[in-house]
Formats: C-alpha cells, structure tokens, sequence
C-alpha cells in the first residue's frame, strides 16, 4: 500500500485537544501510517517552547542551579497531556528518571531531543501506534548532516506497511550512539528522511497556518495561500526570508521525487499548498509568480574603475578580500567598469573599515563607497523568463508607488527578479509588488507565454 508520511509541528500537539485532531486526521486517511511528531509548542504566546525550556534546565543542571521551576513546567506539560487523553503511560516515573539525568549531566542535546521522545511516546500510546526511536536509526554526523545509511536502517524498521509508526523528530544519534538533534525546527528534517526512507507517495507537515502565503502577511493583509510551488521556487522563497519549514527538509525528499504538502491541523479541510517538483498544467496556466519575498538589512559595497572589464582576475581579487576576512557575499552586479558586492549587514560586522582598506590597497579604485540600509525584494516564479512582460510589471508598479530602484538582478537560476530598494521603502516595495501581481491580476495571464 501507498504510504504517507504525516509530520506534525509543535502546535499540533501542544495538549490533548491538538492531539485528539491529529488522531482525527490519521485516521481520515488510511495511508496515513507514519506519524512524526514534534515537541509540544506553545499554547499561547506568551507560554515558552517546550524545547527552549528543556536546554534551560540543562543550562541550569550545568550551573550546579535549582531547575525545579522550569521542570515543573515540563512536567506538568507532560502530565497533563497524559490525562488528558486518558493515557496509562506512566509519566511521572518517565520524567523523574529524567530529572535525574539532568542533574547528572546528561547531554545538551540529550536534555533537548526528550520533548519529542516523551511527545511521540504518548502519542504513540493514544493512536495506537509502534514508538519508533529515531536514536536506533537515523546517524547524524559529526558536520550535522545525515549519513545515508539512515534511510535503509529507518526504511527497515518501518517496513510492514499495514502498520502505524510513530516516530519523534529532532533528533537522531551519532556512530556511538549518542543522541545528536538537528538544529532548531528539525522535526520537519526527520519527517522528510522518515518519508525517503519509508517510500512514501507524500510527505504531509501539518502546521498552524494553512499553507505557505504569496507574501509576508506583516505587511500584506490577508496575502494569498500558493496552491502549489516548486522545490527550486520554494528555495529561493526560504533563502530571500520567506518563512516556510526547515529548508534543510527538502533535500532528502527533493532528491526521492516526493512531494511535500503543507496543511493546517486546525483546518484539516484547506487544501494548503503543495511543493512539487513539477508544477501541474492547471498552476502554469492560471499563476505568472509563486510569490514574493524579501528581507532588510543588507550593505552595499560599491567601487568605479575605469577599464576594470580588461584587467583579468579583478573580480576574483575583490571577492577574495571578503573571502579573507570570512564574509561571504549575496549578490554582485556589475557594468563595464564598475561593480558592487552586496552583503548581509550581520556578516560585515566591524569589518567594513578594514574590507574598504583592503579593496584601496589591492584594487585602486577609482572610487569606492559604502551604501548602508538596503533591502532586496525577490519576485520569485519558475517561468516568468519565459513570460513577456513581467520586468516591465515590476519596474511599473515600483514607479507607480514612487519607489527607487537601487539594484537590479536576475540570478542565473532564472527563477527570480531581485530588487534592491532603501530600507525605508521595503515595505511599500513588497505591498506595490503584490497587488500588481495578485490584486491587479485577479484573472491573470499565463505563468508561461
Ligand atoms: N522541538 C524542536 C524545536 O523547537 C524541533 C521542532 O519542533 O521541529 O526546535
């Protein structure tokens, strides 16, 4: 039988009613048969992350201090879920022996990968489900990323598909054996490698929100939900700060061919959005972009020389400085005889005296300078290079909106235009793209002319 995987975040099972509809939803589709769950969220927000409490109690152990406060809390989080669902699991003994192992001085990642293990144990327990270790089988490697072998070991251990698992996210183990978690938000990475692994026709992230928005909703009201978008789109989404899931959870099910589906638990009806790596005839004919991302903060480091187009290796030498001094850049456009670098403000950090000497001494510049307080705004869309007229919608919308253009950059990748704008006009850059390419294009042309 065909399988899904179906991966579950922190609000999905922050209590007992959560929990009671990720059952309801396990057993709306029979293929439904993994189930990877994530540490219980927050409740409200005011409430701290489950997660964020277990490395403060490890912070606290490690200080000789008191952790019965936010112990407590984990406990009680526990506890409570426990009988809420009428479970037999007994809880207390559970988390007493793990108190134990904190004060002791079990691991940092040892103390954070417990809110999924005691999370997917009882919700084991409720769906009537095997508990799957992920500690047994998936390997992290010293760098963080997965060994291989980990699909053939969790693959085995999951292979009776008549069978429901329930596996914890977060967390694998390194060759000895010893717990090693993913960086933060990486149930959905065990999700995406517990699908690989297991086959599966689909990995479904069931979240809060119903599906990945066309733009940040900080400043569009109510944007759009994307129906559908590519893997490539979908990273060039994430890396220009588009929040979607884990962008490190795509790989693995990128690279088996496995489309992913974002839902929402408490609207299991939406539809959300699917990532695919082909997009269907239906979103080419009816979408001209996936959507539209942006972020704040960056620099740009400009210099002029004349006959700079003739002297071999003068780009190399410029981005070797940033490279010396470990900063690494994200965009470059350039003319005849100039060229920028732009960089992310975090990253040139004190650094920016010495870089500009660097570039005057090696480079002799006609003339250097530095731009403070840039934003880029990517429009990001498979087959808008194939689409006449989309460059002219852009640079008319920002006219419109009274918008100067700083930069202009169409990657190799084809798949998004970037603009460079004054941080003070990013929000407005965002607002004016949006509603000429959603609003204004209700009844939209072809995504592909
Ligand atoms: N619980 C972990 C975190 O808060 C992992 C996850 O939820 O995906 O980062």
């Amino acid at each position: 039988m065909e399988r899904v995987v179906a991966k579950f975040g922190g609000s999905s099972v922050a209590d007992g009613v959560q929990i009671r509809k990720v059952k309801a939803i396990v057993e709306a589709d029979p293929r439904r048969r993994i189930v990877v769950v994530s540490a219980p969220g927050k409740r409200h927000s005011a409430e701290a992350k489950l997660t964020d409490l277990l490395y403060l109690c490890h912070e606290m152990a490690a200080m000789s201090t008191d952790i019965g406060e936010p112990f407590g809390l984990i406990r009680d989080r526990f506890t409570e879920i426990a009988a809420q669902l009428g479970l037999k699991t007994d809880v207390v003994a559970l988390l007493d022996r793990f108190g134990e192992e904190l004060t002791a001085g079990c691991s940092r990642d040892y103390a954070a990968s417990r809110g999924e293990y005691f999370s997917a144990r009882l919700i084991a327990e409720y769906l009537g489900g095997e508990f799957v270790d992920p500690a047994q089988y998936i390997i992290v490697r010293p760098n963080g990323t997965l060994d291989p072998l980990s699909y053939k070991q969790l693959g085995d251990r999951m292979h009776d598909t008549s069978a429901l698992y329930v596996m914890a996210g977060f967390y694998g183990s390194d060759r000895n054996g010893k717990i090693k978690t993913f960086s933060r938000g990486g149930s959905d990475i065990s999700g995406a490698i517990a699908a690989r692994a297991a086959g599966a026709m689909l990995y479904e992230n069931w979240t809060d929100t119903s599906g990945i928005l066309m733009a940040d909703p900080r400043i569009v009201d109510s944007p759009q939900t994307i129906d559908e978008i590519s893997f490539r789109e979908i990273r060039e989404m994430a890396y220009m700060g588009a929040s979607v899931f884990h962008d490190e959870a795509i790989l693995p099910v990128r690279e088996a061919g496995i489309p992913i589906r974002i839902r929402n638990t408490n609207r299991p009806d939406d539809a959300g959005t699917l990532i695919t790596a082909q997009l269907s005839e239906n979103t080419i004919v009816a979408t001209e972009i996936a959507g539209i991302a942006g972020r704040k903060d960056f620099s740009m480091i400009c210099l002029e020389k004349s006959l700079m187009n003739k002297e071999v290796g003068f780009a190399h030498r410029l981005l070797g400085i940033f490279r010396d001094q470990g900063v690494s850049f994200e965009q470059c456009p350039s003319s005849i005889d100039s060229i920028s670098v732009i960089v992310e403000d975090a990253q040139l950090q004190g650094l920016d005296e010495l870089i500009l000497d660097e570039i005057r001494r090696q480079l002799e510049p006609d003339q250097l300078f530095l731009e403070r307080n840039l934003a880029l705004v990517a429009v990001v869309g498979e087959g808008m290079v194939r689409t006449v007229g989309i460059a002219a919608k852009i640079f008319n919308a920002l006219k419109e909106a009274e918008i100067n253009v700083r930069i202009i950059n169409q990657g190799a990748s084809e798949m998004n235009i970037i603009i460079g704008v004054a941080a003070d006009d990013y929000e407005k850059a965002v607002r004016a793209l949006y509603a000429a390419f959603v609003v204004d294009s209700r009844t939209v042309s072809a995504r592909f002319s």
